[in-house]
């Protein structure tokens, strides 16, 4: 079969063998976790703990009465030493509960599972949405959300996210190997949850143990089957991976439930997996730990709310980076402490040395036209970003700002280097702030 792919997009350097081919690890726990209570789009959470209180591992911490939402556990069992603004990876603060990990670990009382086969959509819903399980490709969406679309947006496709384009990310792919029989049941309960009839593994060419395992894994399983997809960024983007494995395009401004559609990630789906059959909340996951400037880069589970420095250190430390990034290298973010937890969306954590920083800024357009050679929106970058550095962001939204997904190509590909994902920020921050007093 031959690989499938979008129009657009750029191939940048893979940089996955560091830690490709490394076993995810657990780590030892800190000794304080950082659970903030906003780590999902929509409402945030409120506290149900106090300082003082102790709690168990899975117990619920935060939760709110709001549709778009997802409730948030403790990772450990300890004493809540804190309710407070935290530091968070996005450079604001966040409302967190801050827990001092116990010696002893013992469990909540978890709600009880259902088999695959037992569990109704309804079931499937309440456990998803109980678990606080959100998108954990790093958009961190509420996926209870995800699965109630209105009844007139019936889902006929289900589309096990397998991508994993960002060079230096591996977590995925090793889900898939270690992880493949509860990925495949968790894919089953999406299906069922939604009505849906067709269920695609999309996974990219340069996995190909994990396309035969799941592809073994799916034979004669009616209505399931393996995409492979062409080594492309971002390949891995909802939009892009529905036009790759249905040739669908999802109109501006529209959800994939437009198409039919449904796309979860591969640590999503196991989370899912995991929430209907044993009533496992969301407290772990597997994260890549990798770039030069780490000691040992691989592959570790990890509890939600450990600080950055905790992870790094169980990696063997680092040395000389100038730069420390959470999530991919195309779409994460630089931080300014390593005392950030690592929360829901925390694809992977990179060190990176000066020799891979630019330390020059930015110059004019010259107006190449590269960035709009390959956007994958088929957006003009160029004028949005000039726009956007000019405080103009009405004209920025005209050029199409909102339907911008902050995929870095524009800024990966322009000869002046300018930051354009930067600029759609700025915009769309302006851009929502108008919308929200009209
Ligand atoms: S404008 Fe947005 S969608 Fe287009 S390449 Fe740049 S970051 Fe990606
Ligand atoms: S790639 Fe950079 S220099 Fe070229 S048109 Fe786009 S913004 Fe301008």
């Amino acid at each position: 079969m031959s690989a499938k792919t979008f129009q657009a997009g750029i191939h940048p350097p893979t940089c996955k063998e560091a830690s490709g081919g490394k076993e995810i690890q657990e780590i030892a726990l800190p000794e304080e976790v950082v659970i903030p209570l906003h780590q999902h789009t929509g409402a945030p959470c409120d506290p149900l703990v106090k300082v003082g209180d102790t709690v168990l591992a899975g117990q619920k911490v935060g939760d709110t009465g709001a549709f778009v939402s997802a409730p948030v556990h403790a990772s450990v069992a300890g004493t809540v030493k804190a309710v407070e603004p935290r530091p968070y990876f996005t450079g604001t603060q966040v409302n967190s509960v801050v827990i001092a990990v116990a010696e002893e670990q013992n469990t909540a009382d978890l709600p009880p599972g259902k088999s695959v086969e037992e569990a109704t959509p309804d079931d499937i819903k309440k456990a998803v949405r109980e678990a606080g399980i959100v998108g954990m490709g790093g958009a961190a969406f509420p996926t209870a959300v995800k699965l109630s679309p209105p009844a007139d947006k019936p889902i006929e496709s289900v589309i096990i996210n397998g991508g994993e384009c960002e060079p230096f990310l591996t977590c995925d792919h090793r889900n898939m190997l270690e992880m493949a029989e509860e990925m495949v049941q968790g894919a089953r309960l999406l299906l069922k949850a939604v009505g849906a009839s067709r269920c695609y593994f999309g996974i990219e060419g340069n996995k190909p143990d994990a396309i035969a395992l799941i592809s073994e894994k799916v034979a004669g399983m009616e209505g399931m089957e393996v995409v492979p997809l062409e080594c492309k960024y971002p390949q891995g983007a909802e939009k892009q991976l529905i036009k790759a494995v249905l040739d669908r395009e999802v109109p501006p401004g529209k959800l994939p439930m437009e198409v039919g559609a449904l796309v979860q990630n591969v640590g999503t789906t196991i989370a899912v997996f995991q929430a209907v059959t044993q009533g496992k909340p969301l407290i772990e996951r597997a994260l890549t730990v990798s770039g030069p400037a780490v000691a040992e880069p691989k592959n570790v589970r990890v509890k939600i709310g450990t600080p950055v420095r905790h992870v790094l250190e169980q990696c063997g430390g680092i040395k000389g980076a100038a730069k420390v990034v959470l999530g991919g290298p195309m779409t994460g973010w630089a931080q300014s402490s390593l005392d950030v937890p690592v929360v829901k969306g925390t694809s992977g954590i990179l060190a990176i040395p000066p020799e891979m920083v630019d330390p020059e800024g930015w110059l004019a357009c010259v107006r190449c036209g590269k960035c709009v050679d390959h956007c994958p929106m088929f957006l003009y970058p160029n004028f949005i970003g000039t726009f956007a550095e000019a405080g103009r962001y009405a004209q920025a939204e005209d050029w199409g700002a909102m339907d911008c997904f902050e995929c870095g190509v524009c800024a990966y590909v322009c000869p002046s280097k300018r930051p354009l994902i930067q600029f759609v920020r700025f915009a769309k921050a302006d851009i929502l702030a108008r919308r929200r007093k009209q």
